[in-house]
């Protein structure tokens, strides 16, 4: 079973007619239009997908079921995923959203489910201890160097207040005590820990805290710089402290996925259309003061794939702020990779000399914005470094450096953009372009360099192993009317027609008579994605046309015949195994084949109840 992602163990919290009420009252094409442009397109409302990059609209909205779906990257889902996705959240707060976004009045259950609740009283915890280590940092006697190395960053008590900034004293167990948070509450946090002598021990001491949140503002980790210089960090064993110790992994951190400050940068990201990603948390800050609250950091981690998955949904532009150095070491191949998956462009902004973003937020905070502004692409800065290595006043120089240029140039998908920046490295090195180019190719031709997939599509619309028998039509047809045109069908089909497993799970799903998020939902449960994602799509498709009663007479017709193929099959078997005597069943294939025969004629209403019959005989006496 999928909990988690589905949110099943957690919406337990919250009663499922609530869930019912939530979704009914939020008008589904309202909302989408909120980050999106919708147009009426006959039933249905179509725009660009919001999580995908598009130039035509391939995503699709049914007003009167609440779903959406898009053909391109293949999302789907109703008024809370639909949140969950654009906000980052879990499935309890998403609801919580769209009832506050409609009146609604939740009664949460106190019995909640146990991950629930763990997960409560966890980010209250950290809420209580980002609280503590603030007050600490603001008022107590021991956190004047803390507050005084601020001051010397720029930082005043403001800023301290708007970042929530803390000090864990150098105490053994200060925190712990103070909040009595029991051993699990430090597991569950990373807070502290028991040490050895079986005593609760406080993670971070003698640090300066700079909380974590996420993105809906609630506390999930703590980050903490140390405060000793440089001789002091030695410890008596030798070993020495890191400047930066941050929260480990918990069940409400997740390093992979945070991003430092997002919660406060979010609107100006969305306003801006960039992102600017730096190292650390004080370079954040500096931003912020320099009036580009648009700045967010990884949190003890490499800037990652799931870093650009969040990025993506609220900025096209990702500025990395990083130190030369450091930028140079992002791996090529993965940023590229990344630029073409999420469609996002990732520029690097250069610095003068060697000063970070905070240093130069004091000093020059222009130079910082216009860095920022001149940012450029990554594979140009990756060439630049290249070429301001080299020696470029002689001859010699300049033919040494090509190999070094091509084999940068070579890391990139796109030979559209390789074959611009050729011409750009044979106007620097004074160099022949076709030379060039010749070199290029035998670089790429090596086994060393990794190809990269051209088309984001190559990852979502890779060749999945089948997991259940083809889909023929008849099937598909016969949902399709049963979805559209309910009046139409009344109750011809029977879930014995559907040979496909999938489409009779499906089917037996809307004979419930259930809403289409529920049967959904009910799908994922049960693990069955393929049913739920086919139902997804096919509930925001347009009807192709009017159908007709020989539409849907035509449809059964087809499904019975594949249907009694299969089950003649089945007979044949049973034959074998001695289970049917062979004289009576002779009669019984005979008189099947008959009826098949007669469908679409005027016998047909006859024969398509006698086809029936023997399909669901059939079906009782193997139950037995
Ligand atoms: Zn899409």
């Amino acid at each position: 079973m999928k909990a988690t992602p589905n949110g099943y163990l957690l919406n337990m919290a919250i009663s499922d007619s609530e869930i019912a009420q939530v979704r009914a009252a939020t008008d589904i094409v309202a909302l989408i239009s909120e980050y999106v442009a919708l147009k009426k397109s006959g039933q249905r409302w179509t725009g660009l997908c919001p999580f995908h990059g598009e130039k035509t609209p391939s995503f699709s909205v049914n007003a009167e079921e609440g779903r959406y779906y898009c053909f391109g990257c293949r999302v789907s889902g109703d008024q809370i995923t639909f949140v969950r996705e654009m906000q980052h959240l879990d499935f309890v707060d998403a609801v919580r959203v769209l009832a506050d976004r409609a009146g609604i009045e939740l009664h949460e259950d106190a019995n909640a489910g146990p991950a629930r609740k763990e997960r409560q009283e966890a980010l209250a915890a950290m809420s209580r201890a980002v609280e503590w280590y603030h007050d600490r940092l603001l008022n107590s006697p021991d956190a004047r160097a803390a507050r005084e190395y601020l001051k010397s960053r720029g930082i005043n008590g403001d800023v301290a207040r708007q970042f929530q900034l803390g000090w864990a004293p150098d105490e053994w167990d200060a925190l712990c005590s103070a909040l009595n948070l029991t051993p699990k509450m430090l597991e569950a946090t990373g807070l502290g820990f028991v040490n050895k002598r079986e005593r609760r021990q406080d993670a971070l001491r003698a640090r300066i805290i700079f909380p974590i949140f996420d993105p809906s503002g609630k506390a999930v980790a703590v980050g903490g710089r140390i405060l000793a210089s440089a001789s002091e960090t030695v410890r008596p064993d030798g070993r020495v402290e890191p400047k930066y110790k941050n929260s480990p992994e918990t069940p409400i951190y997740s390093k992979r996925r945070t991003l430092y400050a997002l919660n406060w940068a979010k609107d100006d990201i969305i306003k801006s259309g960039e992102i600017i990603v730096c190292e650390g948390y004080t370079d954040v800050i500096a931003f912020f003061s320099a009036g580009m609250p648009r700045a967010v950091a990884t949190g003890g981690t490499a800037l990652g794939e799931e870093h650009f998955q969040t990025m993506r949904n609220f900025a096209k532009r990702i500025v990395l702020a990083y130190d030369a150095d450091q930028a140079g070491q992002s791996a090529a191949a993965s940023v590229y990779q990344w630029e073409q998956k999420h469609e996002v462009d990732v520029a690097v902004a250069q610095f003068p000399g060697r000063t970070d973003p905070a240093e130069l937020a004091q000093s020059d905070p222009g130079a910082l914005r216009d860095a920022i502004t001149n940012a450029v692409p990554f594979l140009q800065f990756r060439l630049n470094r290249v070429l301001a290595a080299a020696n470029l006043s002689t001859p010699e120089g300049r033919a040494r450096a090509a190999q070094p240029a091509m084999h940068v140039l070579a890391e990139h998908p796109s030979e559209l953009v390789r074959d611009q920046y050729v011409m750009q490295v044979a106007d620097s090195l004074r160099l022949d372009a076709s030379l060039l180019r010749t070199q290029l190719s035998e670089t790429l031709r090596r086994p060393a360099v990794r190809e990269v997939p051209n088309s984001p599509h190559e990852y979502d619309h890779a060749p999945r192993p089948a997991t259940s028998a083809p889909t023929p039509r008849p099937g598909l047809e016969a949902l399709r009317l049963k979805l559209h045109a309910p009046q139409l069908v009344q109750d011809r089909f029977i879930a014995r027609y559907f040979v496909n497993g999938v489409q009779r799970e499906i089917f037996v799903g809307l004979e419930t008579g259930d809403s289409i998020s529920n049967i959904v939902d009910a799908l994922e449960r049960q693990g069955d994605d393929e049913s739920a994602r086919l139902l997804s799509q096919m509930a925001v498709e347009e009807m192709a046309r009017d159908y007709t009663e020989q539409d849907v007479t035509a449809v059964v017709s087809q499904l019975l015949r594949s249907a009694v193929a299969e089950e003649l099959k089945n007979v044949e078997r049973d034959l074998r195994s001695e289970k049917l005597a062979p004289d009576v069943t002779m009669v019984t294939v005979r008189d099947v084949k008959e009826r098949l025969a007669l469908l679409e004629t005027d016998d047909g209403k006859a024969a398509e109840r006698d086809l029936r019959e023997w399909l669901l005989e059939r079906a009782s006496s193997e139950a037995l």
